[in-house]
């Protein structure tokens, strides 16, 4: 099946408020032109080196998403033009965020990372930090970022249970959170869950962004 076929089919099964971001890290800029080419704009990379480049080379109108693990070092090189970054897991990150995005006078939308998983490996707040984060920090300080929702990882399992626990466990805390934090402001509306392995459990969790490589290119 092409990239062409196998987007239309992620399109069709897909409800109208999810996104389907494709991740096409160690992919050839072939391999992104074929989905764009099919009418597909939003991508999503891992490594900042690789992302900076096909943002280089690839159109403009490219919606690029920041979906791994962000070194502060590193945001200058994508904050002129990074579309959202997922996987925010410190306030350090967020105050250089916040920084370099004021630098490029624009505003950058941001997921905070949420540990789910039962890896430790995983990054991301637990529950009780991301809440006491949420009531230290003072958002009006930090006027170019704009947090947007969360981002989860599940555990690497066969067992939809626990998958499934997880994604659900995530949708709740989006939930708490956004009543008690966000209760007014319409943007915070994502929740990004969800890969080849796991999307549908996800999408039926609650999902609204879903990170699609394998599925979608095959495995490398
Ligand atoms: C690679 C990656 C994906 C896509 O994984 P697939 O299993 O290939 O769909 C999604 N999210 C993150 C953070 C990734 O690094």
């Amino acid at each position: 099946m092409s990239v062409r076929d196998r987007l239309n089919k992620f399109n069709q099964q897909l409800p109208e408020n999810v996104t389907l971001v494709a991740v096409t890290k160690t992919f050839p800029d072939e391999v992104i032109m074929e989905a764009y080419n099919a009418g597909h704009r939003h991508f999503g990379e891992n490594r900042v080196q690789e992302l900076i480049n096909k943002a280089a080379t690839l159109p403009k109108d490219i919606i690029w998403h920041m979906i791994g693990h962000l070194q502060t070092n590193k945001v200058k090189f994508i904050a002129p033009f990074i579309d959202l970054i997922h996987g925010v897991d410190s306030l350090r990150l967020l105050r250089v965020i916040n920084r370099e995005a004021l630098k490029n006078e624009r505003q950058i939308p941001c997921l905070l990372q949420v540990h789910i998983a039962r890896e430790s490996s995983k990054f991301g707040f637990t529950e009780e930090e991301l809440i006491k984060l949420l009531e230290d920090i003072d958002l009006n300080e930090l006027k170019n970022i704009q947090i947007t929702g969360l981002m989860g990882m599940a555990t690497f399992t066969d067992d939809k249970k626990i998958i499934e626990a997880e994604f659900i466990a995530l949708k709740k805390l989006f939930d708490q959170i956004k009543q008690r934090f966000f209760k007014d402001k319409s943007y915070f509306c994502n929740i990004s869950m969800g890969m080849s392995n796991d999307y549908k459990i996800a999408i039926e969790s609650g999902s609204t962004i879903i990170r699609i490589g394998s599925a979608l290119f095959g495995d490398e």
